[in-house]
């Protein structure tokens, strides 16, 4: 029933932005610090040195890999050790790098589709990466934010969208979660019980789903569209292995149109 619906969650990157531009724009800043505060790090911390570092904290660290603040940490320290400049600098050049990727541009959807979701719903943001929503200027839309980090796994685990839950005081069947990743948004989502909608991005390339596990139905062409479904009806993002009696109303629970 449309009054069951007392959450919406979000995926970050990829929903609400294009992550490689700024995940670009973050490495050139972190680049750039290096080569004036520890240049002979920044000679050797190219990409083919992050790609086969990662792999190997990878491997040392396999509980990680979630963690994409502690890798990124620890492939700077571990590159200023290689150079032999100081360790100290790692802490400064992370920020340079955070800062920059906080500097996202927003699908011009994001905000007015938000404001009205928020007055309606609780709102939560669930990422696997370390995008800052209050840096970015979206902290006032959510409520409650679930990070991999935190909860020591990632999407599609299911114990984030369960933590997302218990932090938002609510049901996964009463929550609506939303994101452009079929695996880690979708099908994690309904997994954990909750309905999902998967937001396709048009500047995005469309992924492969070579078992169908994502039905069409989901499929929303930005936040507008999924919007106006779920103001005429949203009984088909119903899932039917999360319906269970609805029994518990919470607070800032608004019925659906
Ligand atoms: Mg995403």
């Amino acid at each position: 029933m449309p009054d069951t619906l007392h959450a919406i969650s979000l995926d970050l990157d990829d929903t609400l932005w294009p992550m490689r531009p700024v995940l670009v724009a973050a490495e050139a800043a972190l680049a750039d610090w290096l080569a004036e505060h520890a240049p002979a790090t920044a000679q050797i911390i190219g990409s083919d040195w992050r790609r086969h570092r990662r792999t190997e904290l990878l491997r040392r660290h396999p509980d990680k890999a979630h963690d994409v603040t502690w890798l990124r940490l620890q492939m700077i320290e571990d590159a200023l050790t290689e150079a032999g400049e100081p360790r100290d600098l790692a802490g400064p050049a992370f920020e340079a790098f955070y800062a920059a990727r906080q500097a996202v541009q927003l699908y011009p959807d994001v905000r007015p589709v938000l404001r009205r979701w928020a007055g309606r719903y609780r709102m939560i943001a669930i990422t696997n990466g370390n995008a800052d929503i209050r840096r970015i200027g979206l902290g006032d839309l959510f409520d409650v934010t679930v990070g991999a980090h935190e909860v020591g796994a990632a999407k599609p685990d299911p114990r984030i969208f369960a933590l997302a839950c218990e932090k938002a005081g609510v049901r996964p069947d009463q929550v609506l979660h939303v994101g452009d990743d079929i695996d880690r948004d979708v099908r994690g989502a309904r997994v954990a019980g909750m309905r999902a909608a998967w937001v396709r991005r048009p500047d995005l390339p469309e992924p492969q789903w070579p078992d169908g596990r994502a039905p069409m139905e989901h499929r929303f062409e930005g936040l507008e569209a999924l919007e106006r479904a779920l103001e005429s009806s949203w009984s088909h993002l119903r899932n039917p292995h999360a319906d269970r009696p609805s029994s518990d109303p919470q607070p800032k629970t608004r019925s659906a149109p």
